[in-house]
C-alpha cells in the first residue's frame, strides 16, 4: 500500500516536498493557511486542503492521525509550528518531521516530541561551505557536533595511490568507509586497494580533521 503523507506548510521548503513525493508516486495532502498557496498546490498533491493547524479539532476532523508521516514546514511562524507539532505529537501521529528555524526552536520541538527535526538552511549552508573549501566533497552528513560523514571524489592528486599511502586513519584520525566507482561499492576498502581518478570515497571522521584532510588531498 502506498505510503501517506502530509506536509503542513506551503513554503519554498513544504512545497518542494509536495512536489518531490509527487513524483515518487507518494499520496501527500498539502495543507495552507493561504488560499493562494492551497490552490497552487491542488494539481501538485493528492489534496490539497486549506486549514489552520493550531486547532486540534480542525487536525482531527482532517484525519491526520491515519497519516504514516507528517511533515511540518511551517517557517517564519516559529509559535503555529510548535502548536501544531505539540497537536500531532498529543494526537499520536507515527512520524513527525519538523523543520526548524534555529537551534532554540530545534530543542523545543525535540523536548516536546517531534520525532526528527531538520535545518535545511543552516545544513545547507554547511555543506556549500565544505563544497567551498574543496570542490571535491559531494556531500555532507553531519552525526554531531564534533563527527560527520563526507562523500569526496578522488582528484588526481590521489589518483593510482593505496589507502596504506593515503594512510588516512594516522594523518587524520578518518576512516574509509566506502569506495563508488561507477556503479560499483566496495563496502570494506582493503588497505591495498588502489585509488582511481574520479572514486569517491565515504569518510567518517572529526569536522576539523576532515577540513585538514579536505585542503591537504582534495
Ligand atoms: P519557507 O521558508 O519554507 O518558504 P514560509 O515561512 O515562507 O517557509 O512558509 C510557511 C508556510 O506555512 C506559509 O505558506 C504559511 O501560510 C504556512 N502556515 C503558517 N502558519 C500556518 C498554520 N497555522 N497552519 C497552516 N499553515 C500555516
Amino acid at each position: 500500500m502506498k505510503k501517506q503523507f502530509a506536509v503542513i506548510g506551503l513554503g519554498r521548503f513544504g512545497g518542494s516536498i509536495v512536489k518531490e513525493l509527487n513524483e515518487l508516486g507518494m499520496e501527500v495532502l498539502a495543507i495552507d493557511v493561504n488560499e493562494e498557496k492551497v490552490n497552487e498546490y491542488a494539481s501538485v498533491a493528492t489534496h490539497a486542503v486549506m486549514a489552520d493547524t493550531t486547532d486540534e479539532n480542525t487536525l482531527r476532523s482532517l484525519g491526520i492521525r491515519n497519516f504514516d508521516h507528517v511533515i511540518v514546514a511551517i517557517g517564519d511562524n516559529i509559535q503555529s509550528s510548535i502548536l501544531t507539532t505539540l497537536m500531532l505529537v498529543e494526537i499520536g501521529v507515527d512520524h513527525i518531521t519538523v523543520k526548524a528555524q534555529n537551534d532554540y526552536h530545534e530543542k523545543v520541538l525535540s523536548k516536546i516530541g517531534a520525532h526528527k527535526v531538520v535545518h535545511p538552511e543552516r545544513d545547507m549552508g554547511i555543506r556549500i561551505a565544505h563544497n567551498l573549501v574543496s570542490k571535491n566533497v559531494l556531500d555532507y552528513l553531519e552525526l554531531s557536533d564534533e563527527f560527520s560523514i563526507v562523500e569526496i571524489e578522488a582528484g588526481a592528486r590521489v589518483d593510482g595511490y593505496t589507502l596504506i599511502d593515503l594512510d588516512l586513519r594516522a594523518k587524520y584520525g578518518c576512516n574509509i568507509m566506502a569506495v563508488k566507482r561507477g556503479e560499483d561499492i566496495n563496502v570494506s576498502p582493503a588497505a591495498e586497494d588502489v585509488l582511481k581518478h574520479g572514486d569517491v570515497l565515504i569518510v567518517i571522521g572529526a569536522d576539523r580533521d576532515i577540513t585538514r584532510m579536505e585542503q591537504d588531498l582534495f
